[in-house]
């Protein structure tokens, strides 16, 4: 009758808000998971809250299907279930045992695909501080034409899943990951990230690539 499923829940942090310290600190790492995702989880579940028949849907099914969301709460959706996935995939593209580079198979594909790791580093560097406004730079792989590795970006919340590409790193570059320690420098908040990038992490999403299922991150 009037019970709420509340469906979508803040995962924890992997890590200590303080332990990607100095390179973010801690008050930022606060603020965006405690606040701004917590904030986007709230807001699809709000949305949600009048459709039943949608709350047992994954947020990846909610965004390879938009045109099944009513027009109503649709731009809602798609903002904070993009949202929401985006930030779950992120905190666990970082770590404090970074290891600076990737290994194995990812390493070789980065190669293949970009000439070297530095040339891949560059140009996700530069795809992020060209990026007009608030949005994400990925490392993704392809879907189909020989499922190559490709560096993109997205504004607001948007995935690369809703075009067929498969995530494999990404780094926020919203003010709000980096304004408190970098104010207008973002070309150092994305050098500095580096040093935090969780190529383990990112080596698993690349195996598990390979699987027809890739596109579903609620797996
Ligand atoms: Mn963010």
């Amino acid at each position: 009758m009037n019970t709420i499923s509340v469906k979508h829940v803040l995962p924890a942090l992997p890590y200590d808000p303080a332990a990607l310290e100095p390179h973010i600190d801690a008050r930022t790492m606060q603020i965006h998971h405690d606040k701004h995702h917590a904030g986007y989880v709230d807001k699809l579940n709000k949305a949600l809250e009048p459709y039943p028949e949608l709350q047992d849907r994954s947020v990846s099914s909610l965004l390879l299907d938009l045109d099944s969301v009513p027009d109503k709460i649709r731009t809602t959706v798609r903002n904070n279930a993009g949202g929401h996935l985006n930030h779950s995939i992120f905190w666990k593209a970082m770590t404090p045992q970074g290891e600076g580079a990737p290994s194995g198979k990812l390493a070789d594909a980065i190669k293949r695909d970009f000439g070297s790791f530095d040339a891949f580093k560059k140009q996700f560097d530069t795809a992020g501080a060209e990026l007009f406004g608030s949005g994400w730079t990925w490392l993704v792989r392809s879907g189909q034409e020989g499922r190559r590795l490709m560096i993109l970006t997205t504004t607001g919340h948007g995935n690369p899943i809703m075009q067929g590409y498969i995530p494999i790193l990404l780094n926020d570059v919203w003010e709000h990951a980096y304004y408190l320690k970098y104010q207008n420098r973002r070309p150092d908040y994305l050098s500095d990230w580096w040093a935090v990038a969780n190529w383990d992490e990112a080596g698993k999403r690349f195996e598990r690539s390979q699987d027809p299922g890739a596109l579903d991150e609620d797996q």
